[in-house]
């Protein structure tokens, strides 16, 4: 942590979005002093956990003029995290067995993380600072500060200055629809998981399901409920890759990547197997996008790298008083927001200081150039995967907050090796009783509890 330079102030700071990075940021900078004002478009906080059962008009989101739904969440939808590992450092995401309406499951439903979410802003009385059905339309530097644009449900809009902007406007909502060759003249339905929500509309289909991680994994298999066929197409498996599951429900086949789709309705795989498909269900994943953010060009997105950040978090030159929570995807997502929320605040509140801009690029830089050398795509920038540990540890350093548990790491690496091996169950067959043990000991520790979950039960606690 580098030592702070200036007296501690406190700041004015606006902070874009009210979903989950939003909530802990508004907590993080108001306990460092800062006044907060939280813009939120909906009418309610948690953001992506909000269920609507309503999905966008165009299946696959590509039309601007479109009424934008922002959740990406369908209705069989449950946590691909363990809870415990899941929650915010200090308020673990316990299950409530004092309350019969609330979800104790390991793995719960996305609506047992909305009550969540409610919960945490309840407690830290977030919602008073919370401007709801308000949308960000515009947010650029004026003076060494900050303009921002508002408009409310009423559609008045409204200027006002800050210190700082912190955006929190998440990235599942704009979809990545992946090329096809051939897909124009291709006859059927083509949908994006953004807009997916149950399997009613699959019935008797042949559906193609591109992508088998975490969203492909669970649509694929809720469709195959009620289809006549389901057949993923998966980019990790090998070229021959042709395999039928026989679980849950006989109708589902692995196969390799599309090779092509057809005109006479036929779907061809890199496998060389064809099927003719009423459906395809991209789960392809989302684009950054930031449309009310106007930084006269310093800031771009290229190929899905949000650019220049240092860390994913600062624009060199025009921090610390532009910053971005939760962009790096996947792994213990609330946890890295807590950690980047109390990194701006200190930042912000000058307990802790940056790099210079020239140093902060330099160190960027060098990371883009560590990306090139290994081979990773542009647009796998703010994908950590296995450096998310070292990643946190070292933003955690940077903010003086104590490193990352270990054993949460082990509960996500441990995670996910189930869900690849065992997609259908993985959430209710687990083979880390050590570890939740673990997890329990230290918020008994901490004294974050008071009791342990009815799922664990031999602990005896
Ligand atoms: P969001 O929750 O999307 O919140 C952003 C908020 O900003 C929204 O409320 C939106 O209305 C508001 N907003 C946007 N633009 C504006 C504007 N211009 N003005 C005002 N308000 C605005 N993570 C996990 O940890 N565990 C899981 O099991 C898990 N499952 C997932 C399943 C799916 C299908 C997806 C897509 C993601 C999942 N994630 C999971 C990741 C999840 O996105 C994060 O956990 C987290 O909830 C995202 O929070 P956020 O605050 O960054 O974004």
């Amino acid at each position: 942590m580098a030592p702070a330079q200036n007296p501690i102030s406190s700041k004015h700071v606006a902070v874009i979005g009210a979903g989950a990075s939003g909530l802990i940021a508004a907590r993080e900078l108001h306990r460092e002093g800062h006044t907060v004002v939280v813009f939120e478009r909906e009418k309610q906080v948690g953001g992506l956990w909000i269920y609507s059962p309503k999905a966008e008009s165009d299946p696959l989101s590509l039309d601007p003029t479109r009424l934008i739904v922002h959740s990406s969440v369908y209705e069989s939808l449950r946590t691909n995290l363990p809870r415990e590992c899941m929650g915010f450092r200090d308020y673990p995401f316990v299950p409530r067995e004092d309350d019969l309406s609330r979800d104790s499951r390991r793995y719960p439903s996305h609506r047992e993380v909305l009550a969540y979410l409610q919960d945490f802003a309840r407690e830290f009385k977030i919602e008073e600072m919370v401007r709801f059905e308000t949308e960000v339309v515009r947010v650029e530097p004026v003076d060494g500060k900050w303009r921002v644009r508002s408009k409310n449900s009423a559609d008045l809009s409204d200027d006002e200055i800050f210190d700082a902007v912190v955006v929190c406007n998440g990235h599942y909502t704009e979809p990545y629809v992946a090329t096809i060759s051939g897909i124009n003249s291709w006859p059927g339905k083509h949908i994006h998981s953004h807009n997916y929500r149950v399997p009613g509309p699959f019935k008797n289909e042949v559906v193609v399901v591109i992508g088998n991680f975490a969203s492909g994994a669970d649509i694929s298999r809720d469709v195959a409920k009620v289809a006549k066929e389901v057949h993923i197409a998966s980019r990790g498996s090998e070229a021959n890759t042709y395999e039928k599951l026989s679980v849950p429900t006989n109708n589902l086949w692995i196969h390799s990547e599309i090779e092509t789709a057809c005109e006479d309705g036929s779907i061809i795989f890199k496998n060389g197997k064809a099927v003719h498909a009423d459906s395809v269900v991209y789960c392809t994943g989302y684009k950054y996008k930031f449309p009310f953010l106007e930084t006269n060009g310093y800031m771009s997105i290229d190929d899905n790298r949000v650019e220049p950040l240092y860390k994913h978090v600062f624009p060199p030159a025009l921090a610390p008083g532009l910053s971005f929570i939760g962009l790096p995807g996947m792994g213990i997502q609330f946890v890295m927001f807590e950690i980047q929320s109390k990194w701006v605040a200190a930042v912000l509140s000058g307990r802790v200081t940056l790099p210079s801009p020239e140093k902060m690029m330099e160190d960027l830089i060098a990371s883009y150039a560590m990306l090139d050398a290994l081979g990773i795509p542009k647009r796998h920038t703010h994908k950590l995967g296995k450096i998310e540990s070292k990643y946190l540890d070292r933003v955690a350093e940077e903010s003086g907050c104590p490193l990352v548990e270990p054993w949460r790491v082990q509960q996500v690496e441990r995670g996910y090796k189930r869900l690849v091996s065992n997609p259908e169950n993985y959430r209710d067959e687990w083979d880390d009783n050590d570890l939740i043990e673990e997890a329990y000991e230290d918020f008994a520790r901490k004294r974050l509890i008071s009791s342990r979950p009815s799922y664990f039960p031999e602990s005896g606690r």
